[in-house]
């Protein structure tokens, strides 16, 4: 999860590039900078395909407060 690109499409569509699929899930992961300036959170809102394929990518950085977590978005 090192995508931060501002160029997904409209909020509400999955933030994989290249997948236009609503999005149901935000996947949350918070994790300490390895530079140690604190705690980052990366968060992105996912369709089910792509959040089936999330998994935590920064147990490098993982410390007492570490997060991953995946919500459903609640609906309109
Ligand atoms: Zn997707």
């Amino acid at each position: 999860m090192s995508d931060e690109s501002t160029a997904a499409g409209s909020p509400g569509e999955c933030h994989r590039r290249g997948c236009d699929d609503p999005a149901q899930f935000v996947v949350l992961e918070r994790y300490q900078e390895e530079t140690g300036k604190g705690a980052v959170e990366a968060e992105a809102a996912l369709c089910p395909t792509h959040t089936d394929e999330e998994s935590p990518a920064n147990l490098d950085g993982a410390y007492d407060d570490y997060v991953f977590r995946v919500e459903p978005i609640s609906g309109e």
